[in-house]
């Protein structure tokens, strides 16, 4: 890797150019490669679309420098938004679902952003309203919203998967990341479907969330501890365009919790709990193209870590599982 070996002239330079890492290493399977997020500024993958969203913006005069930038978040996006928004002269102000983990809001307040908590049971649905509505009351001042806007995945399609190509040459038979947004994953499917249209795209969520609705399947919606992906309400997702993803993967929060502690037990990954549902289900796509169930281009499996675990301690991340308070 030859990132980053000239001195930046700041953060935002800093931002990308993340490691991809060979994880649960067996020499016989099928290979997974992680894209270890948390190595960005914000230490979590939205610092890309912060960055990226906002220098969009700036650029077609959607905003202006000196600016406000409203956005509802469950944290890691404010964080990348307030990283960005700093050194581009605009101010930040979040919109947080209560049940957020508390670190993540103290991290957007030390960034100088303005943090509004709503009620958790009112969902991410009733956080983008207030938002809007908080926008409209205010001078110039935009909501990227991260959930419908086009740049987020843009993001990943121009920076998270050239970078992934690169490291592997090209090599990329499936791709299997966690959705909240689904920025992340729409923008490397594009990308990966437009170098080989067989490439096995594979979405990932928690047990309880709804992602299996865009197939047109019913599903109970039940509470969750996995953070940062997921949806109760697909209503409020446009970037998710099912036609891209051959299927769903949903793992119990269970699994996750026992594959966080061992990928930093055995692997040394202080990840967090999207990072890994991710990797519980990258090594079951690695196994079934192992066992010859699931035909790819390439038989390399990519998936991301998109933040570490450091963020959430305080909610017990490494306790048992009861006391895992998600
Ligand atoms: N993991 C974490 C920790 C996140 O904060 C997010 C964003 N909500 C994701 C995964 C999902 O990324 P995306 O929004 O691109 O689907």
């Amino acid at each position: 890797m030859t990132a980053f070996r000239e001195p930046l002239s700041s953060v935002n330079e800093a931002i990308g150019e993340t490691p991809l890492v060979r994880v649960h290493a067996s020499p016989d399977a099928a290979p997974v490669y992680a894209k270890l997020e948390s190595f960005n500024p914000g230490a979590s993958i939205k610092d890309r679309i912060g960055k990226y969203m906002l220098e969009r913006l700036l650029e077609r005069g959607d905003i202006d420098p000196g600016g406000t930038v409203i956005e509802p978040t469950a944290g890691n996006t404010g964080i990348g938004i307030a990283v960005a928004a700093g050194r581009l002269d605009l101010e930040a102000v979040f919109v947080v679902p209560e049940r957020f983990s508390v670190e993540k809001q103290q991290l957007m307040r030390a960034l100088g952003a303005e943090v509004i908590n709503t009620p958790s049971e009112e969902g991410m649905g009733y956080a983008i309203e207030r938002a809007h509505a908080l926008a409209e009351e205010l001078d110039n001042a935009i909501v990227p919203e991260q959930f419908s806007n086009p740049l987020n995945a843009e993001a990943h399609y121009e920076t998270t998967a050239p970078e992934i190509d690169a490291a592997l040459d090209g090599e990329v038979g499936a791709v299997v990341v966690g959705c909240g947004t689904g920025g992340t994953l729409m923008g490397l499917a594009e990308y990966f479907l437009e170098r080989d249209p067989n490439t096995h795209i594979v979405a990932v969520e928690p047990e309880g969330s709804a992602y299996r609705e865009f197939f047109g399947e019913d599903v109970p919606h039940e509470a969750y501890k996995t953070e940062g992906i997921g949806t109760h309400d697909i209503e409020t997702n446009d970037l998710f365009d099912s036609d891209l993803v051959d299927e769903i993967a949903t793992i119990p929060d269970r699994d996750t919790h026992e594959e966080m502690s061992r990928l930093a037990a055995e692997e040394g990954h202080l990840v967090a709990s999207s990072s890994a549902a991710n990797s519980v289900a990258a090594r079951e796509i690695a196994d079934r193209i192992d066992r010859g169930d699931l035909a790819v281009p390439h038989d390399t499996v990519v998936t991301v870590f998109p933040d570490s675990s450091e963020r959430y301690l305080s909610k017990g991340v490494y306790r048992d599982y009861e006391e895992w308070e998600g």
